[in-house]
């Protein structure tokens, strides 16, 4: 499904924040990514979707080279990986609904203006979803009258409502408090499940990690130092 060969990044600045990297992950399954700050989880979830431009190695998608694609090829892989982030980033000013709908486009948009009309099929796989993160009372609701735990849920469903084939999911608690944290972790894992989806979770907090993946990459100065299940994990990562 996923599967890095050799990945390595070398900024310009000198920083190698990825060296060798090379793992697979088959649909359905739930890496937890953790590692200290500096370990290169960001570098390799951005390499992913090429926010960041690999410098050796390669991703694959499937059939598709990651590494391999040209400029104008990335907004077409970038629509098959859905994201999620720390912060949410949803739109503020407009509701649960269009939020939503925002991940259709593959882009936020930013006024109002710029939201045109989404055929019935897409607002109905909107609501399936906002009912699946237990948000369908709130679609018409502002984002920005919603709590932490329910943006989280509101970014959930925006990344579903592209029909991904992979989720990369960027500290996803790191803004939630510890219950809500566990909430959150519990109801990715479970759509990951229901849906056979993959995901990689970059997530700092190792219990949480172990609580709700299949599986654990530790990452240490830009190289792969553990790789296994959730109950292995020991002290070296
Ligand atoms: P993590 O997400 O595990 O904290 P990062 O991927 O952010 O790690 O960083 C890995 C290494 O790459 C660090 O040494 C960091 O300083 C460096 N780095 C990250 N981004 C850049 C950048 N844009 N330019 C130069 N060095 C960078
Ligand atoms: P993280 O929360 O993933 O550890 P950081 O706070 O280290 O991220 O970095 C925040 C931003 O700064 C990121 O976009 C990262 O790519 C960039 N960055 C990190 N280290 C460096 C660096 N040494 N030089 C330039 N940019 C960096």
């Amino acid at each position: 499904m996923l599967r890095l060969v050799s990945l390595t990044k070398t900024y310009k600045t000198g920083d190698r924040a990825l060296s060798e990297v090379s793992f697979e992950v088959p649909a359905g399954q739930v890496v937890g990514l953790i590692g200290p700050s500096g370990a290169g989880k960001s570098t390799l979830i951005r390499c992913v979707n090429r926010l960041v431009e690999p410098t050796g190695g390669q991703i694959f998608l499937g059939d598709t080279e990651i590494t391999g694609l040209a400029r104008g090829e990335l907004r077409v892989l970038r629509r098959r990986i859905g994201m999620i982030f720390q912060e949410y980033a949803l739109v503020e000013r407009l509701t649960v609904m269009e939020n939503v709908l925002s991940g259709r486009l593959g882009y936020v948009p930013f006024w109002r203006s710029f939201m045109r009309r989404f055929p019935e099929a897409d607002v109905a796989t909107a609501f399936a979803l906002l009912e699946r993160v237990g948000l369908s009372d709130h679609a018409d609701k502002r984002a920005d009258a919603l709590s932490g735990g329910q943006r989280q849920r509101v970014g959930i469903a925006r990344a579903l409502e592209q029909n991904p084939e992979l989720l990369l999911v960027d500290e996803p608690t790191a803004s939630l408090d510890p219950k809500t944290s566990r909430q959150i972790m519990r109801l990715i894992k479970e759509i990951c499940e229901e849906r056979n989806l993959a995901a990689i979770i970059n997530i700092h907090d190792v219990v949480l990690a172990q609580g709700f993946t299949d599986r654990i990459i530790g990452l240490r100065a830009g190289r792969v130092v553990f790789d296994g299940a959730p109950s292995r994990l020991d002290d070296s990562v």
